[in-house]
């Protein structure tokens, strides 16, 4: 299986020809899978570009229209040119006070629509403290996919990111041994690709992407950077 690279840029502050000028300065991912998560006004310049980078929402609702003021539909992002959705990451959860019960509904709309998603999952550090990790984990993926058949999942390209809150943004990543205990636990319920992510870097992104139980990456801060980002296009694995 490839390994997948997909920057998450969430709010930052690049305009569109800054994003234009971000794409001319990587290098061609030739037949990787490699991808970029961008904010809703940057993904209709970015989309179809030259390199074949994939992009996407960082989310979106689970309805397909209605009085959602502020919001956007899965139809709505694949017109903008989006062919992937990040849902469930844990700014939304924590900050924004998305629940279980909500991603649900846009795990199904994803699958109702084919857009193929990335679904975060992920401990806080007093769920790390109290050793919960395993169930927040479970809870959160068995909620998410409740009433969804696992060859729907499939089929729509669905993907899951394993990223302790406490790693995100902190320049803390979880140890190897620690990351790999939580994906085989993932992998043995749900049958689908596991990325890693919090605070990757260029230090330990080819360790990280070495180990047989992590499929890829997810990368927020150190994605912003062209040069940075355009090392760990070269350095991820073929396949
Ligand atoms: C993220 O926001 O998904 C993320 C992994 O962020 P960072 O790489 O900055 O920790």
């Amino acid at each position: 299986m490839k390994k997948i690279l997909i920057a998450n840029w969430k709010m930052c502050d690049k305009s569109a020809l800054d994003a234009l000028h971000f794409l001319k300065d990587l290098p061609n991912p030739q037949k990787k899978d490699v991808r970029i998560a961008a904010p809703f006004t940057l993904i209709r310049e970015m989309a179809g570009n030259s390199l074949k980078i994939r992009i996407g929402g960082q989310n979106m609702h689970s309805f397909s229209e209605g009085a959602f003021t502020g919001e956007i539909s899965a139809r709505m992002l694949r017109e903008a040119g989006a062919d992937f959705v990040i849902l469930g990451h844990s700014e939304r959860r924590h900050l924004l006070g998305e629940t279980n019960e909500f991603i649900q509904g846009k795990v199904e709309r994803a699958v109702v629509e084919g857009l193929s998603f990335v679904l975060c999952v992920g401990e806080t550090l007093e769920e790390k403290e109290l050793e919960e990790t395993f169930d927040v984990i479970e809870n959160q993926l068995d909620s998410a996919f409740d009433g969804v058949l696992e060859d729907q999942l499939e089929s729509c390209g669905a993907l899951i990111a394993y990223e302790p809150v406490w790693a995100i943004g902190s320049g803390k990543s979880a140890e190897i041994s620690e990351i790999m205990k939580v994906h085989e636990f993932i992998k043995k319920k749900y049958d689908l690709p596991v990325l890693y992510g919090g605070s990757v870097n260029l230090e330990n992104f080819q360790k990280l992407l070495g180990s047989r139980s992590i499929d890829g990456v997810l990368v927020g801060g150190a994605s912003l950077g062209a040069a940075t980002f355009g090392q760990m296009i070269q350095l991820l694995p073929e396949g």
